[in-house]
């Protein structure tokens, strides 16, 4: 059986959602299928998930919602009209969006958790809305289809509103409901519910993670993973437009790397439940579905010295604590590492040196509050020689499994970037050595970015 999973842009409107029925219909082992909320139709359009969160806001800020509501509804209608799976529909779509609406009440709206939670039961009816009219339109072209409740079918999620992650007691459940059935099952992707019956939604573009939970739970022969690009590309067209050559077979590992450090493609949180059941995943597009598209494996054969993909993403901040003879104090990274814990902060990478350490973390994730607190307790507690932090800093990664044990590869690019003028902050490489990665200024990313292509694919 294969889970099919199918991305905003896929459901846009009525002509696309047509498009999905025949891809499913035309093998039959594609039995499930998991839907995002409706993308946009052109470049300058609003998903149907931004205008939810529209929604949601007004209802906060106690505006006016009928405006915001119909903008949603209208989406819904146009496809249902085009799609003529008639006005119950609709209907049903609004009621659903009305209750929704009603359920914050004026008093909860001081309330910043319940706010945050009300977000996310607005954000999750672009999805199972989505589903419904999929499985609709299934049934009005005769076909034997059923829309699934994450409710009823056990996809439970923990944690915080907008950035859930899943209970690992939902594979035993989702198994269990989907153990044997019969038709197509319409699935909506992005959401599920907490023990308290509370929705809580995966972090954007959390649609990929729960099309990977169910191909994981049922044991799925593939996941395919159906987007608006033929393959997934060595590295960002829009960065590097001439690249014309996608990847036909990369492994899990590559990809978790790559999507990392913004692949788009694929959600780096999708990775992870497929890697866990060894379900391969197929990236394809909707609008050309006879491509073969990316196969994302376990393993594969490799040439030596050979990258994969490189990918970049702005948006780090770097505090570089510096304090003589560092490497002989017990305990210090400890204490640094003590004071993030304590104040909520994660880290992403701390490249160190004898005397200094560097510790890198996404700047959406730290706020000038935090950072004003966080360096006035490494600066008290840990008495360093400075402590200084820069922002505007890029994260580029040069990823392939074909570069472990291969010499050469680092000095290659280091080359490369020398040739361009760019300055190289840091550079990381794992313990797997498929992968390093190189801190730069986010002004020379897409520079740093052609620059390594052309070293390396050129
Ligand atoms: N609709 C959600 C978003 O726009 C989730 C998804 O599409 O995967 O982020």
């Amino acid at each position: 059986m294969k889970v099919c999973k199918f991305g905003g842009s896929s459901l846009a409107d009525a002509g696309q959602i047509a498009k999905v029925l025949d891809i499913v219909l035309a093998d039959p082992a594609r039995r499930m299928v998991v839907v995002s909320a409706p993308g946009k139709r052109t470049k300058t359009d609003t998903k149907v998930t931004d205008l939810l969160i529209a929604l949601a806001q007004a209802v906060i800020e106690g505006k006016d919602v009928k405006k915001p509501l119909a903008a949603v509804v209208a989406r819904y209608a146009s496809i249902a009209e085009t799609l003529k799976l008639g006005k119950e529909i609709v209907k049903t779509i609004e009621t659903d969006l009305l209750l929704r609406v009603q359920s914050l009440s004026r008093k909860e709206t001081a309330d910043a958790d319940k706010c945050a939670r009300f977000v996310d039961l607005m954000k999750a009816a672009g999805e199972d809305n989505s589903a419904k009219i999929v499985a609709a339109a299934f049934c009005a072209r005769g076909v034997k289809a059923r829309y699934a409740s994450p409710k009823d079918t056990g996809m439970i999620l923990e944690g915080e509103p907008g950035n859930a992650t899943l209970n690992p007691e939902s594979y035993r459940k989702l198994g269990k409901a989907f153990a044997d059935f019969e038709g197509i099952v319409v699935y909506p992707g992005f959401f599920g519910y907490r023990k308290d019956g509370t929705v809580a939604t995966f972090p954007r573009g959390g649609s990929d993670i729960t099309g990977s939970i169910l191909a994981a739970a049922i044991r799925a022969d593939v996941y395919e993973n159906f987007t608006d690009v033929d393959n997934v590309y060595p590295v960002d067209p829009r960065i590097v437009p001439e690249v014309s050559e996608g990847i036909d077979t990369m492994t899990y590992r590559e990809m978790r790397e790559l999507a990392y450090a913004g692949f788009g493609v694929f959600n780096d949180e999708a990775i992870q439940p497929a890697v866990q059941a060894r379900v391969p995943i197929n990236v394809r597009n909707t609008n050309r579905p006879q491509e073969p598209g990316t196969m994302i494996v376990q393993s594969r054969r490799v040439m030596p010295g050979t990258v994969t993909g490189i990918a970049a993403a702005n948006g780090f901040s770097n505090i570089i604590i510096d304090k003589y003879l560092m490497n002989r104090e017990v305990g210090f990274t400890r204490k640094v590492l003590a004071i993030l814990e304590e104040e909520g902060v994660s880290y992403e990478h701390i490249p160190s040196g004898i005397d200094s350490i560097s510790v890198i973390i996404r700047a959406d994730k730290f706020s000038q509050a935090k950072e004003k607190k966080v360096v006035s307790r490494l600066k008290r507690e840990l008495t360093p020689d400075s402590v200084i932090v820069t922002h505007d800093y890029a994260v580029i990664m040069v990823v392939g499994e074909g570069m472990a044990f291969s010499s050469g590869m680092l000095a290659k690019a280091t080359t490369a970037l020398a040739a361009h003028g760019i300055n190289i902050s840091m550079v990381n490489q794992g313990a797997s050595e498929i992968s390093f990665m190189i801190g730069i200024k986010s002004e020379d990313r897409d520079k740093a970015v052609r620059a390594l292509y052309e070293s390396f694919f050129g």
